[in-house]
């Protein structure tokens, strides 16, 4: 034992797991040096329990037992100010906790799994049907007409709730319900089929099912290393067989970074030694999951930057600091402040490029973020944080303008299909909508920067940019002036029709038919710029968004009277 165990850097599945891998049993006790790190063999002692605490702790207040545990606070509360407070609306919350969360969870089949190893002599399950919402009022009752009654309902089903969650939040219920919530809710994104998530699996407990699975085997693996003599595909260290697959992994997609893949799945041919299917196993703990999205970041210059930079993500998106709380953008806010971070410590990392890896309804998607990526992301830094709270709805979804322009940057596209269909929303009078048009300008802003960042768009300048947004405000004040407002809608429609088709004749006739009834001159940066569809665009788009909107950074909506 304490025997000394270093691991390098390879692909991005086992960099996310050497990444879990420290996380699980904490930075402090590694030695991190250039594309290596080296820990003693001793921390793998008990490592079963460490790997579930890890995910428990991380991911606690997202859990469906957390949901449970967590009312306490509430009963203490009430119970402690002898219920002087408590309203209908308290008795509402009290009874969709006992519904939707209590009744629900506590009859749910991986809760079930886990009774018998918490205590084989208790049966939740009698709880559950023995628990019942209180406080239900007849006809032309009122909530305060019956209130001390409801109070010893209340008083009566909070001993009752006492009971679940004393027995929720002991050491074994913890251990092993929110062991199973993590199980389905986190590291089912990085691996299954395997061990616990292997639907037929002879054992029950999943710390002595994953003990079983990957370290049983690590012990005499170690022993006896020496004397094997086929080679870990990943590692190159000798190992006994080809027994052990990556099949456990979930799908991989197509990594065009990794020379040996095909479409195909090609973990097939890949064998590897116990303990680099340990790490594989730790993948799910490299990744920052939120919102249905998982995040990590393949910074691979140094095993130094990779835990930084990935930490960092980490704690920023499931521990954000202020006000500021968990939503969809979350990993790509965090994910810019680690990049800049980076950039800022140390100069050595400049220019290095980073792989992003997503995963996204259960598909990996991969972006390369490549040197002139990185610089426009870092000069948008101002405009980017503007557009965190703006988002428009869909159907019934919401769609953040951040994200989409940071996954556009990822992506190596342009903004202008986003740009043109928010300002025909704007237009439109869309619901739902928390921009302005002054958020439209800094994609315009960001968009530029883009462009000029692989070498387009060299013919015009910033200040030109703007003068065309002024000369959009001016143009319609002038149409207020002659009480011909109204027309500025149509004009519109008819400009962004003409940017979307490419159609810079229809483009100048319109505005020159303007100008002639408005009785000036159409400004010069629209007659020789013009030449490029980028700069036509780039100047037609802020033209239009400086006649359609106000400059506020608000992103209330309806704040502003859009083409009245
Ligand atoms: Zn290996």
């Amino acid at each position: 034992m304490g025997e000394k165990i270093t691991l390098h850097l390879t692909d991005w599945q086992y960099n996310a797991g050497l990444v879990g891998l420290v996380n699980i049993l904490g930075r402090d006790n590694f030695l991190i040096k250039d594309q290596s790190i080296t820990f003693s063999s001793e921390l793998l002692v008990d490592f079963q329990n460490k790997y579930f605490n890890f995910f428990i702790d991380t991911y606690k207040k997202t859990l469906s037992w957390y949901k449970i545990i967590s009312y306490q606070e509430r009963i203490d509360y009430f119970e402690e100010t002898n219920f002087e407070t408590f309203n209908e609306k308290d008795l509402d919350t009290l009874n969709t906790y006992i519904k939707d969360t209590v009744k629900y969870y506590l009859k749910s089949a991986s809760y079930k799994a886990a009774y018998p190893l918490i205590d084989a002599t208790v049966n939740p399950q009698i709880w559950e049907k023995e628990l019942k919402t209180v406080g239900s009022l007849k006809k032309r009752e009122t909530f305060e007409e019956k209130r001390s009654e409801i109070i010893l309902e209340v008083q009566a089903v909070f001993s009752q709730l006492k009971k679940i969650i004393a027995y929720c939040n002991s050491d074994l219920g913890r251990k092993y319900l929110a062991g199973k919530n993590v199980i389905y809710t986190v590291i089912r994104n990085g691996w299954d089929g395997v061990s616990f998530l292997f639907r037929q699996t002879k054992i029950p407990d999943m710390y002595l099912d994953y003990q079983s699975y990957f370290l049983s085997e690590l012990t005499e693996y170690t022993a006896e290393k020496e004397k094997y003599k086929h080679h870990c595909s990943n590692c190159n260290q000798p190992m006994k067989n080809y027994k052990n697959d990556l099949n456990f992994l979930n799908q991989t997609g197509f990594d065009a970074n990794r020379k040996t893949s095909h479409v195909w799945n090609f973990n097939n041919d890949i064998a590897v030694c116990p303990m680099c299917k340990l790490v594989y196993s730790c993948l799910p703990a490299g990744f920052t999951y939120a919102y249905q999205e998982g995040m990590f970041i393949n910074a691979n210059t140094e095993a130094k930057m990779l835990l930084d930079t990935n930490q960092l993500l980490q704690r920023n998106v499931l521990n954000p600091v202020g006000e500021s709380t968990l939503n969809e953008t979350s990993p790509y806010v965090a994910l810019l402040q680690g990049i800049q971070e980076q950039q800022n410590k140390s100069t050595k990392y400049e220019l290095a490029e980073i792989q992003v890896v997503r995963y996204e309804k259960e598909t990996y998607r991969f972006s390369l973020l490549s040197k002139t990526t990185l610089r426009i992301l870092n000069d948008s830094k101002k405009q980017l944080d503007f557009l965190i709270k703006t988002s428009f709805r869909e159907v019934n979804t919401s769609f953040s303008l951040y994200k989409l322009v940071m996954q556009r940057l990822f992506n190596n596209e342009n903004l202008f299909t986003l740009i043109h269909k928010t300002l025909v929303y704007k237009l439109s009078n869309v619901s739902d909508l928390y921009y302005q048009s002054f958020h439209i300008d800094q994609m315009l802003v960001i968009n530029t920067h883009f462009l000029r960042g692989i070498g387009r768009m060299e013919n015009i300048s910033t200040k030109q940019v703007s003068y065309a947004r002024y000369f959009g405000e001016q143009f319609k004040e002038l149409y207020k002036k002659r009480s011909n407002e109204r027309k500025i809608n149509g004009i519109s429609y008819r400009l962004l029709n003409a940017l979307k088709t490419n159609n810079h004749d229809l483009f100048m006739d319109v505005l020159l038919n303007c100008c002639s009834y408005l009785a000036i001159e159409v400004p010069a940066v629209f007659l020789k710029s013009f030449e490029g569809d980028e700069e036509f665009k780039t100047l037609g788009y802020s033209f239009v968004s400086g006649m359609i909107g106000s400059t506020s950074a608000t992103t209330e909506k309806n704040e502003e009277n859009v083409g009245e």
